[in-house]
């Protein structure tokens, strides 16, 4: 049958659902998971489940794309199933879950591998009655120190396996003895710079007034650990700038701040030899005097001009001076046109994006804010970058810095303090709380016959395997493909031990290990039965991303249809039943697959066009590279919640306890699911909007909104009144869940039918087609199958 009949026939809810995939596994699965085994499959990230750590890592540090590895390298290239890992070394754990466990190994360090320097942990093999250990990543036999010795029971397992974390748990931490320090030196607790910059446009937004106000309340997130008794306090300092660069001294024995000016912007120092740096809770006084009088000194600027290289060069002198790593935290207004190292050109040609020539104004036009990220990466100094434009910032060559250093780079359009302001102090109280790991290296090690070959994320590599990151947050993700070259056997399994050594909070040198063993299959169907279709699309959606500074949209698209349509057919030829050739099948873990390519195809990220600008596209593509599976998918498949529906519009019973309001369950991104007295929150972790439908009861608009119809709302709000009503506060309720559960602080947009911004919102309708050059998913459905019946042919 032709598929454009096919079209026509098929009915969209007989599709498959990612909503009803959800909903599924989450009756099925949710609770406890024990990762007893190796190559279980996890629950959907979607789903609420505890990990119960039994010598694999949880789901939230590593996911792996596949949980049964193919024995032979050709089958997994015929069912061209990508292979990757999403790892999250610090992931936020839920409740319930245990934290890995610290390991003081004292002087001896941590027992490794003699050959690989792999470390000790439950898949190694004791043997010669607990005197000799065999690595599975290497096979190589190793001594066990004198010290580490323990005898074996009747089943081959040491005596104290249950006593050491290293020996009967997927995820835990060594302390690091001086060889696993900068210069052999133990670290000082790392250092936290506000770099803000106080040209005219960030002073006229009410940026700087804002920042300052709340300085006070961000600090008292900075994390806090005390290591060996000692409380480790991070310190802060302040630098300032615009054409100059101002540095601060805030030593608590001062009566008040001090101010230094650099003018000499080529050749960058640190004027300030003591002073600079401070304990938050020391210097209170002088930092709340300083933050008075930051606002009143550049009250009146009228620079427009701004430099930005010399302000993070500044930061980053600052932290070498002080002899300890740490992060700036940069606070940028405008394009750097000022005479100085890393100014740059305007080239807003966003005409460009969506064609073949868009690469040129994705790509960074002056290496600078590499080689200076390098610098940075090089020091273990993370740089976030805070930009609040009015005109075209080029974030593709600034936001490099960040990229190289392991930061993120936020992004506020038109920063105006009073509809803004609420945002960017969340995300800096977020940023500044979650960044948990400083002076970072990361090392993969795999058994023999895989090895991981592609590394995505915001890092800094020089060579081919260590994953150097000068800071790491709890919400970062770093995606790796892993290849297949040998041969597999089954006894053996594929193992995966994720070592990340890094420096805590508190100074203390750490080392982070997962361990991850997956199985090995001989059947084809065992690998399609073991995926786990997010992570692959999270892998397929980094590669598409970093592929699109070198190849042009269309080959990236066209290659992704061809590799989804291959992943099915063959599928089709080998694993499912005899049926009708006109029959799709697609095998059960990846019925989403369609569904999940077209979104990607359809995405910011990947097909932005014209109508966003150049910075708002980069700023989308340096977002997603950092995301885990979980922000990756509502990314791909944005969240849609039904906040009212009729019934409870119309007054039905109220609830007694709102804090205990469970979350409405979320609904299909069509525009089939929305009603007209309806009102709906969708959000994809970077954008949120409140849908206001035209017929909603007018008590319900009246009680949150206090006017009489949905017409009458005043969308130019980006926040809800807080009026002391049921209704009122059901809705700020539900919207403050579905914020938190997300890294960003979104803005929430208001937009009812036939508004101006309505365009916007349903662009993330992703289920229904979007202009010329985008498929619905029942037209992309249809595409698909008719490749796939071409490659069957
Ligand atoms: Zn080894």
């Amino acid at each position: 049958m032709p598929p454009q009949q096919q079209a026509r026939r098929l009915d969209p809810d007989q599709m498959p659902s990612a909503i009803q995939v959800m909903e599924d596994d989450k009756r099925s699965r949710s609770g406890p998971f024990a990762t007893s085994q190796k190559g279980l499959v996890p629950p959907l990230v979607t789903t609420p489940f505890v990990t119960q750590d039994q010598g694999n890592s949880g789901p939230r540090f590593v996911r792996s794309s596949m949980y049964s590895v193919p024995a032979l390298p050709d089958m997994m290239k015929q069912t061209a199933v990508p292979f990757g890992l999403v790892i999250s070394p610090f992931a936020q754990l839920e409740e319930g879950e245990q934290p890995p466990p610290v390991v003081d190994m004292g002087e001896l360090g941590p027992v490794r591998c003699g050959r690989c320097k792999a470390y000790m942990c439950p898949f190694m093999q004791f043997i010669d009655g607990g005197r000799r250990f065999q690595c599975p990543f290497c096979k190589a036999t190793s001594e066990v120190p004198s010290e580490y010795f323990q005898h074996l029971d009747h089943t081959g397992s040491r005596m104290d396996k249950y006593q050491r974390p290293e020996l009967c748990l997927g995820s835990y931490e060594f302390v690091g003895t001086k060889d696993y320090c900068r210069n052999n030196v133990f670290p000082k607790p790392p250092a936290y710079i506000f770099v803000l910059d106080v040209s005219y446009n960030n002073v006229k937004s009410g940026l700087v007034h804002l920042l300052c106000q709340n300085i006070k309340s961000i600090l008292q997130n900075l994390p806090r650990e005390s290591v060996g008794g000692q409380k480790g306090g991070a310190r802060v300092g302040f630098i300032t700038y615009s054409k100059e660069v101002h540095f601060y001294n805030i030593k608590s024995s001062l009566a008040q701040p001090q101010m230094m000016v650099v003018g000499d912007v080529d050749d960058m120092f640190m004027p300030l030899l003591d002073g600079f740096l401070c304990d938050p809770v020391e210097s209170e006084n002088i930092i709340d005097q300083l933050m008075v009088q930051i606002p009143a000194m550049f009250a009146d600027s009228r620079e427009t001009e701004t430099i930005l290289g010399p302000a993070i060069k500044a930061g980053l002198e600052a932290l070498k001076a002080a002899e300890c790593v740490g992060k700036l935290l940069v606070f940028h207004s405008s394009l750097p046109i000022a005479e100085a190292p890393g100014r740059l050109k305007s080239r807003d040609e966003r005409k460009l994006l969506g064609t073949e020539k868009e690469k040129t104004v994705l790509s960074p036009q002056t290496t600078f804010y590499n080689q200076l990220g390098q610098e940075c990466a090089g020091f273990g100094c993370r740089v976030d970058l805070f930009v609040a434009n009015n005109a075209f910032v080029d974030l593709a060559t600034i936001g490099q810095v960040a990229r190289l250093t392991g930061g993120q780079v936020y992004k506020y359009t038109y920063f105006q303090a009073d509809l803004d302001g609420e945002r960017l102090v969340e995300d800096v109280r977020r940023n500044v709380e979650q960044t948990v790991a400083f002076d970072s290296i990361m090392r993969v090690r795999t058994s023999t016959g895989v090895r991981p070959v592609d590394f995505y994320g915001h890092f800094f590599m020089s060579n081919t395997t260590d994953v150097e990151t000068a800071g790491i947050d709890s919400d970062q993700a770093m995606t790796i493909e892993i290849k297949h070259d040998d041969k597999l056997t089954d006894e053996d399994g594929v193992y995966i031990q994720v070592a990340v050594l890094f420096t805590s909070p508190g100074g203390q040198r750490r080392l982070r290990i997962h361990n991850l063993g997956l199985s090995v299959c001989n059947q084809m169907a065992d690998l399609y039965r073991s995926c786990d279709l997010d992570t692959v699309m999270n892998l397929l959606m980094k590669q598409s991303v970093t592929k699109l500074t070198e190849s042009s949209p269309k080959q990236i698209k066209d290659g992704l249809i061809n590799r989804s349509a291959q992943i099915l057919a063959c599928y089709r030829k080998n694993c499912a039943s005899p049926s009708s050739p006109g029959q799709l099948i697609l095998p059960e873990c990846m019925k989403l697959l369609p569904l999940y390519i077209n979104c990607l195809l359809n995405c910011d990220a990947l097909s932005g066009g014209s109508d966003m600008s150049i910075d708002d596209r980069t700023f989308n593509m340096f977002a997603v590279q950092t995301m885990h599976v979980g922000a990756s998918l509502a990314y791909l498949y944005p969240r849609l919640v039904p906040i009212v529906d009729a019934a409870t519009a119309a007054g039905a019973p109220e609830q007694e306890d709102q804090q205990l309001l469970l979350l409405p369950s979320p609904v299909r991104c069509t525009v089939d699911k929305l009603r007209d007295d309806g009102v709906y929150c969708l959000d994809n972790g970077i954008h949120m909007f409140l849908w206001i439908g035209l017929s909603v009861s007018p008590e319900w608009i009246h009680g949150v909104f206090n006017t009489n119809s949905a017409a009458q709302i005043d969308i130019d709000r980006t926040k809800l009144l807080e009026l002391d009503n049921p209704r009122s506060q059901e809705v700020r309720s539900v919207i403050g869940q579905l914020r938190s559960t997300r890294q960003r602080h979104m803005r929430l947009t208001l937009v009812r039918p036939r508004d101006k911004l309505e365009f916007v919102f349903r662009k993330f309708l992703v289920e229904d087609k979007h202009g010329d050059a985008s498929s619905s998913y029942v037209d992309f459905l249809c595409h698909l199958h008719k490749e796939i019946r071409n490659l069957l042919n």
